[in-house]
């Protein structure tokens, strides 16, 4: 039975609940973090913590753990549900308010954990390859809220996915306004060409991942050249490999865009060396 620990307290599945004054639930006043153990061994917790405050920063919501007593919470709500590996989900809302905007009204804010687990396709989709097709839906853009904060507002993402859901293809490519490639609806996305890798920077209005910068740290290690920059849907098309990277995605390879073939319309080999690669970095602990 999962434990999910609540404002310093753990509670069954049946009993976690929140206010529906909490403005998290109201207005989607928040922010969050997904997360992965492998093992035991949590990766890429400080990464994942420091984006979570840097998130709540940028929109003035006052976390009440330190980073060191978030990342110890962290690790017990692991050990206390006795998963090896797990998919974490680490909240924090403005909290408890009542029913006008005003953040001041919310005193405390609520932080909440929970670690399961994930599954986003079959394995036989990422043996195959995934089919993506590029959705209307535009990531979101700088001058409002700013791409880089994971907020608990997901529903550009959460559009993305549908649209690509109803165009039956199994994840969505999306673009920001000036139609350059941005990312998928919780991923970030690289094209390879011989030897060399490109993905959008963050201009392209990308949540900067984790999974992104740890591909792009081995990719490095093994030799391939890397090229933060525009891409355009002709980029992915005309690549030898499209893949996209994300911590509950882990890598998955990209076999056919907007009904365009990628390569030879199978998972190409650069995605395979750097799953390979990404596995042992796992296995030593990230
Ligand atoms: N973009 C979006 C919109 C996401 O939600 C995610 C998942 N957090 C990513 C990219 C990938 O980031 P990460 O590798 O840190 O999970």
């Amino acid at each position: 039975m999962p434990k999910i620990w609540i404002d310093g307290q753990f509670y069954a599945k049946e009993d976690a609940k929140l206010s529906v004054f909490d403005h998290g639930t109201l207005y989607g006043d928040g922010v969050f973090e997904g997360i992965r153990a492998y093992g035991g061994r949590i990766f890429r917790l400080r990464q994942h913590l420091d984006r979570l405050y840097a998130s709540a920063h940028a929109i003035l919501l006052n976390i009440w753990l330190s980073k060191d007593e978030m990342a110890a919470m962290t690790e017990e709500c692991v050990r206390v549900n006795g998963l090896s590996d797990a998919y974490i989900r680490l909240v924090v809302t403005r909290g408890v308010g009542d029913l006008g905007l005003d953040p001041r009204k919310c005193p405390k804010a609520t932080i909440f954990c929970i670690a399961d687990h994930i599954q986003l396709w079959p394995a036989e989709r990422y043996e195959r390859g995934l089919s993506m097709i590029t959705v209307p839906t535009p990531v979101n853009q700088h001058h409002g809220l700013p791409p880089q904060v994971k907020s608990l507002n997901y529903l550009a993402h959460i559009l993305a996915k549908v649209e690509a859901i109803q165009a039956g293809a199994d994840e969505a490519l999306m673009l920001d306004l000036m139609g350059q490639v941005a990312e998928g609806s919780g991923q970030n996305i690289f094209a390879v060409t011989g030897r060399t890798l490109r993905t959008p920077g963050h201009e392209a209005g990308i949540l900067r991942g984790v999974t992104r910068a740890a591909v792009m740290e081995l990719a490095a290690e093994a030799g391939y050249d890397i090229h933060e920059q525009v891409l355009t849907r002709y980029d992915l098309y005309t690549a030898d490999e499209v893949f996209l990277t994300g911590t509950a995605a882990e890598i998955a390879g990209i076999r056919q865009l907007d009904g365009r073939l990628i390569g030879g319309g199978s998972v190409g080999p650069v995605t395979k060396d750097l799953s390979a690669r990404f596995r042992a970095l796992i296995a030593r602990g990230g």
